[in-house]
C-alpha cells in the first residue's frame, strides 16, 4: 500500500486506503489533499471546484469516515445519515459509483435516486438501512412526498455542482429538501462558479465554512491542448467528418448548443460512415445510458450532447472534445474542455467558429485570458473578414489564408496561462438563516 500512503497522511483510515490501492490511486489531488482534513475535522466546507479535479474522492473518502466513526444518533430504515444532492442523473450515478467503490471495505449501505427511471427500486431500497443516499432533487421530493424517506437525521449534506443546480431551477425543491433537515448538520457545497445566487445559497446553508479553491483545471493547467478553427457554418459538418478521419480520432465528445443539433450532427456523422449518437435531455434514461456505454466501449466513436446532457459524465482519459458551436456562456466553454485532459491525462479541444460566434469567442479568450491557438485546412477556409467581423484576438490568426494542414493535437497558444475561472474567490459565508420558501418544482 505504500502507492497510497499520500493518502494516509490526509488521516484517512485503513479500509479506505486499501480501496484506493485497488483504485491505483498515487497521490491525492489539489482539492482532496486541502478537503478531506478539513471534512474530517467535521468543518463545513465552501469549495470552488470543477469535475476533474478529483472533488468526488474529496468529500466522498472524509464522510464514509466520519459516518463509519460514530453511530448513527437514532438508525432506522429509510433514515440516511448522509445526502448528497447533484443536477443530474448522470452525476448522481457516477458520485454513487463513488460511493461504492471507495466504502466497500466499510460497513456503509447506500443508493442512488433520480428521476427518469421506474421509482419502485428505489422504493424497495429505501425500505432497508439507508447510510448514504446520492439524488437529484425533483426524485427525491417525490420519495418524501411517499413518506418513503426520512431527511431528519441527516448528518452530512453535500450539495455537488450547485451553480448546475440553480442554472437547472433546482432551488425551490433544495429549500424544501433544507427544511426537512436538521438544523445540526455539516454541510459541504462545491460550485465551479460564484454567482450573486450562490453567494446567497451558500450564505444561509453553511455555517463558519473552510473555503477551499483549486484553479479551473485546463484553463491554468497544461493538461488540455486548445485550439479554434475558422470556419463558414455551412462547412462545420464536412469539417468535422473530414478530421475525425484525417486524425483518426477514436473517442471525440462533440458539443453542440442544441438538441436538435446534436441528433442532426450524430445523423450526418453515422451517414458518413463515422458511428455517432447524441445525447441530450430528451433522450429516455435507458438511451442515454446506451448510448454512454457504447461509447465507452468504444463501438461508436463520437458522442453529440448537449451541455447538460455532458455534466457528469464520467469517461476517463477522454482525449478529444469538439466544440460544434460554441458555448452562449464562456464559463461552459471551460465546463466543456473539462472533459479531456482529465486526472492527468493530456487531450484536446477544438472549436469550430463561424463569423457570428467570434464575439463568443473573444469572450472566452477574455475569461481564459489567453488566445487560443487557430488552426487551419485547406478547403476549409475561414469566414470572410468583411462579413464575419473576424479577428484575431490572440494575434495568432491566420484567417483566409490556407495553413499547413491541420493540427489541433499539436496546436499549443501562448500567453500567459494564469487566472481565469479559477482566480474567483469563493465567499466567507457565515451566517445560517434560515431559507426562504419556495412553491414550484423543477426537475
Ligand atoms: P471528479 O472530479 O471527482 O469527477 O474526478 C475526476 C476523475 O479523476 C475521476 O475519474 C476519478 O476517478 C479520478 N481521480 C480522482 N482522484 C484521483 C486521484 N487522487 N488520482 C488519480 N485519479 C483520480
Amino acid at each position: 500500500m505504500a502507492s497510497v500512503s499520500k493518502f494516509a497522511g490526509l488521516g484517512l483510515v485503513d479500509p479506505l486506503l486499501r480501496a484506493l490501492a485497488e483504485v491505483g490511486y498515487d497521490a491525492p489531488t489539489p482539492i482532496q489533499s486541502q478537503a478531506v482534513p478539513e471534512v474530517l475535522k467535521g468543518r463545513d466546507l465552501l469549495a470552488a471546484a470543477q469535475t476533474g479535479t478529483g472533488k468526488t474522492a474529496g468529500f466522498v473518502l472524509p464522510i464514509l469516515q466520519l459516518l463509519a466513526s460514530r453511530p448513527a444518533a437514532k438508525p432506522g430504515n429509510g433514515r440516511p445519515r448522509c445526502l448528497v444532492l447533484t443536477p443530474t442523473r448522470e452525476l448522481a450515478a457516477q458520485v454513487h459509483a463513488s460511493v461504492v467503490t471507495y466504502g466497500r471495505y466499510m460497513d456503509l449501505t447506500s443508493t442512488v435516486i433520480f428521476g427518469g427511471v421506474n421509482i419502485n427500486p428505489q422504493t424497495k431500497a429505501l425500505r432497508g438501512r439507508i447510510d448514504i443516499v446520492v439524488a437529484t432533487p425533483g426524485r427525491l421530493l417525490d420519495h418524501v412526498g411517499q413518506k418513503n424517506v426520512d431527511l431528519s437525521g441527516v448528518e452530512v449534506l453535500v450539495l455537488d455542482e450547485a451553480d448546475r443546480m440553480l442554472d437547472m431551477g433546482f432551488i425551490h425543491d433544495i429549500r424544501r429538501i433544507l427544511k426537512l433537515l436538521p438544523a445540526r448538520r455539516q454541510n459541504l457545497l462545491f460550485s465551479a462558479t460564484f454567482s450573486e445566487d450562490i453567494r446567497r445559497l451558500s450564505d444561509g446553508i453553511l455555517t463558519n465554512p473552510v473555503s477551499v479553491e483549486v484553479a479551473a483545471r485546463n484553463t491554468a493547467s497544461e493538461l488540455v491542448h486548445q485550439s479554434v478553427h475558422l470556419v463558414e457554418t455551412h462547412q462545420k459538418r464536412d469539417l468535422l467528418s473530414h478530421l475525425i478521419r484525417t486524425h483518426r480520432w477514436e473517442q471525440v465528445l462533440v458539443f453542440t448548443r442544441t438538441k436538435h443539433g446534436a441528433n442532426r450532427l450524430a445523423e450526418k456523422l453515422s451517414s458518413d460512415g463515422i458511428p455517432a449518437a447524441a445525447i441530450h435531455g430528451n433522450k429516455s434514461q435507458a438511451a442515454r445510458t446506451k448510448a454512454l456505454d457504447q461509447f465507452k466501449n468504444r463501438r461508436i466513436g463520437v458522442l453529440v450532447a448537449t451541455d447538460i446532457a455532458a455534466r457528469g459524465l464520467d469517461i476517463d482519459q477522454l482525449p478529444q472534445v469538439v466544440n460544434f458551436e460554441l458555448p452562449n456562456v464562456p464559463e461552459d466553454y471551460v465546463h466543456r474542455i473539462g472533459r479531456t485532459g482529465r486526472a492527468g491525462s493530456v487531450g484536446a479541444a477544438l472549436s469550430l467558429v463561424d463569423g457570428e460566434e467570434m464575439r463568443l469567442l473573444t469572450g472566452i479568450e477574455r475569461l481564459i485570458r489567453r488566445p487560443i491557438d487557430r488552426i487551419q485546412t485547406e478547403g476549409f477556409e475561414a469566414p470572410k473578414p468583411s462579413r464575419a467581423g473576424v479577428s484575431a484576438p490572440g494575434g495568432s490568426a491566420r484567417p483566409g489564408r490556407p495553413g499547413p494542414g491541420s493540427a489541433p493535437r499539436g496546436a499549443r497558444a501562448g500567453g500567459p496561462r494564469s487566472g481565469g475561472p479559477g482566480n474567483r474567490r469563493p465567499p466567507q459565508g457565515n451566517s445560517r438563516g434560515g431559507p426562504s420558501r419556495g412553491s414550484s418544482r423543477a426537475r
